[in-house]
This record gives C-alpha cells, sequence and structure tokens, in this order.
C-alpha cells in the first residue's frame, strides 16, 4: 500500500511523527511519500494544493492527513487559503463518504458534556454526504421584487449520490450491530423525502440490517439525550456537519477523534477532524490520539487490514485507561510522551 503523508500546518506535524512511530511498530509492507499542503505549501510554492502534492494523491493508496490551517494566510485570497487544499482533495479524489465514528473511552467520562451514565453508553458512528446539497447546488445573492438583497443556495441531491452513500452507510451498519438511522427532514424538503424514498430502496439488498428514520432536530435532540441508541447515522451534507461535530463533542476531547473520507474505490483521505490549532503549535502538547487513530481507520478501511487497526484502537485505548492525559485532557503529558505510551502499548500487545 501506498501512503501520502501530508503534515500540512499548525500542529499537523507534530502529532504527525507519532502516528509515524505507530506505524514503524506495526512494520507493515507499505510504502511513505510525503508532500507540502496547505499554508506550508503556499509559504512555499504560492498555492496549498500544488500539481506535485495533488499528482502524489492520486498515486496514492490512501492519505493521512495532519491539518491545515494558519493565521499568516487568514487573509489571502479565498481560493488560495490553506483550508482550500482539503476542498480541491476532496473534489479530485472523488471522496463523497465522509466517516466519523464517536466512541466513549473508559475512563473518559468525565470528560464528556455530558453525564457520565449517558456518555458512557457512546458508540456510533456518523456517515456524512460530502459532495452535494445545498454547499454544491446554485447560489448566490440577487434583488427581489420590492428591491430586497436576496441570498440563496439551491438544497438538491440526486438519486445516483443518495444510493452511494447509503450503500456505504449499509456496509458500515453490517460491520457494526446492524442498526441504521437515516437522518432527514422528510416532513419540510422535497429533497429529504427523495432522499428517504431512496434509502428504503437500497434497504432491500441489506436485510440484516435494521433501518429507522429520524427527523434531523429530532436527531439534535436524542444525541444528547440518549446517544447509545444510535450505531450507524447516515445523512446528508449539511446536517451530517451540523450532527458529527455534536456527536464528537459528546465524547470528551476533539483531540481524540478521527475521520475517514472515502471514494468509490478503496482510496480515502484520513485525518483528525480538528484543525492546525495555531494556539498550541510549536509548543508539544498536541494530543497525537485522533492523527493516531485516524491511521486506524486507514488501515481498516484503504488497506482492509482489520488486525492493525483493531490492535491501534486497543493500545490507545489501554492508554487512556491507563490514566495518560494531555493538557486537553487536563493532563500533563506532551504529545511525545503520549506517542511513546501507544508504541510502549503496541510492543506489550506483541510480547504478550
Ligand atoms: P482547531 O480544531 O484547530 O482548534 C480548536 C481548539 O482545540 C484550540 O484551542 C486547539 O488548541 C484545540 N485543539 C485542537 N486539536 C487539538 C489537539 N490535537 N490536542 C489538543 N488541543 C487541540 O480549530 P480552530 O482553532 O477553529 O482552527 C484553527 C485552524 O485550523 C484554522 O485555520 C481552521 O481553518 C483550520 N481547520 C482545519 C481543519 C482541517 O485541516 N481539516 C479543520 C478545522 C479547522
Amino acid at each position: 500500500m501506498k501512503i501520502l503523508l501530508l503534515a500540512g500546518d499548525g500542529i499537523g506535524p507534530e502529532i504527525m511523527v507519532e502516528a509515524e512511530k505507530v506505524l514503524a511498530v506495526l512494520a507493515l509492507p507499505v510504502t511513505l511519500d510525503r508532500a507540502l499542503v496547505g499554508g506550508a505549501a503556499y509559504a512555499a510554492t504560492g498555492h496549498p494544493l500544488p500539481p506535485e502534492t495533488l499528482d502524489k494523491a492520486k498515486a496514492a493508496d490512501a492519505i493521512l492527513f495532519g491539518a491545515v490551517g494558519d493565521p499568516r494566510f487568514d487573509n489571502v485570497e479565498r481560493h488560495l487559503r490553506p483550508e482550500q487544499a482539503i476542498l480541491g482533495l476532496r473534489a479530485a479524489l472523488g471522496l463523497f463518504a465522509n466517516l466519523r465514528p464517536a466512541k466513549m473511552f473508559a475512563g473518559l467520562e468525565d470528560a464528556s458534556a455530558l453525564r457520565p451514565e449517558v456518555a458512557s453508553a457512546i458508540d456510533l458512528l456518523i456517515v456524512r454526504e460530502l459532495n452535494g446539497d445545498v454547499y454544491f447546488g446554485e447560489k448566490g445573492t440577487r434583488t427581489t421584487a420590492d428591491g430586497q438583497r436576496e441570498g440563496y443556495d439551491v438544497m438538491a441531491y440526486s438519486e445516483s449520490e443518495v444510493r452511494r452513500i447509503a450503500h456505504v452507510a449499509f456496509r458500515a451498519a453490517q460491520g457494526r450491530n446492524k442498526r441504521l438511522c437515516s437522518v432527514d427532514k422528510a416532513n419540510v424538503l422535497e429533497t429529504s423525502q427523495l432522499w428517504r424514498d431512496v434509502v428504503i430502496e437500497v434497504a432491500a439488498e441489506y436485510p440484516d440490517v435494521t433501518l429507522t428514520h429520524m427527523y434531523v432536530d429530532n436527531a439534535a435532540m436524542q444525541l444528547v439525550r440518549n446517544p447509545g441508541q444510535f450505531d450507524v447515522v447516515v445523512t446528508g451534507n449539511l446536517f451530517g456537519d451540523i450532527l458529527s461535530d455534536q456527536a464528537s463533542m459528546c465524547v470528551g476531547s476533539i483531540g481524540l477523534l478521527a475521520s475517514a473520507s472515502l471514494s468509490e474505490g478503496k482510496q480515502g483521505l484520513y485525518e483528525p477532524i480538528h484543525g492546525s490549532a495555531p494556539d498550541i503549535a510549536g509548543k508539544g502538547v498536541a494530543n497525537p490520539l485522533a492523527m493516531i487513530l485516524s491511521l486506524a481507520m486507514l488501515l481498516r478501511h484503504s488497506g482492509g487490514d482489520e488486525a492493525s487497526a483493531a490492535r491501534i484502537e486497543t493500545a490507545v485505548a489501554k492508554v487512556l485507561a491507563d490514566g495518560c492525559r494531555g493538557a486537553d485532557l487536563g493532563g500533563d503529558m506532551g504529545t511525545t510522551a503520549l506517542g511513546d505510551a501507544v508504541v510502549s502499548a503496541l510492543n506489550n500487545q506483541t510480547h504478550g
């Protein structure tokens, strides 16, 4: 497997080092390549996603991505901002399915914004469509008949777009607890009614998965009231954007949450859900666990290596259960020490 490492900006390079240490312990038959992305690429080449990086990304089987975003470039033209690199990669690689697991690690219940007994039950996966919806429909500003300015963004989903994300979600549910909840707003939106109709059609191919539907306003409420009821949730781009952030905050620190963006094939981009954290960059205090868990997702989804993915996840759970904490969780372990703890937990598995 060819893996492209795109460390990016801010804490990206610091946490990438720790993921590489973990990869080295696993000693898998992978080849690694590196390229510049985001502000680092803009500073060196004048573009956040230079052609060389894009070519390497297209040639890779999987991309491990740190984070992009650099306050020095917040005022450059929008299409040259570091964050545009991630949008460019999604478009160029056809990454249409975003997977965000949220699971409560034992010992971290007190870090959740929810009551510990509610938070402890969280083990869910949000599957969000990434390439359609109101974000990509016709948009603009116009003047109404009475002379007012009016902004508009058209929400649209074609049935093929819904079908392909539904398949991803049903397959994910088959690999978990076989329950899928499709979230929409079919009581009000035509787009959502089509979404629901198509998801029901696709369900016929997955008789082993129990499908339910929920309106997005109720889903937002249920995620904080009783998140333990969810296994896999599938939803569109807009609703998924909001719900996945909400779900992630229910499990404690942003420094623990990984994500995958998948294409039709096995290629994918894997990254922590957090950004480049410029406020703590260079201080050696960033939590590398989300980055390390992103590597686990990469090995599972692009590498088909469930055993190595599970080993990493078990090692991270062990480290947290042993009380290892970075500053984001009220502890004093730095980036390197946390990475070393995961490496040591992995080595103990091998010898145990
Ligand atoms: P952020 O996620 O970078 O940081 C939010 C807060 O969480 C900060 O206080 C930060 O210190 C903390 N934090 C984040 N990751 C952490 C970690 N691993 N360990 C410990 N603490 C951590 O969000 P922001 O501050 O809104 O954005 C900073 C930059 O990142 C911006 O330029 C933004 O556009 C960019 N961004 C990039 C991505 C991406 O690369 N996919 C995602 C979100 C934001």
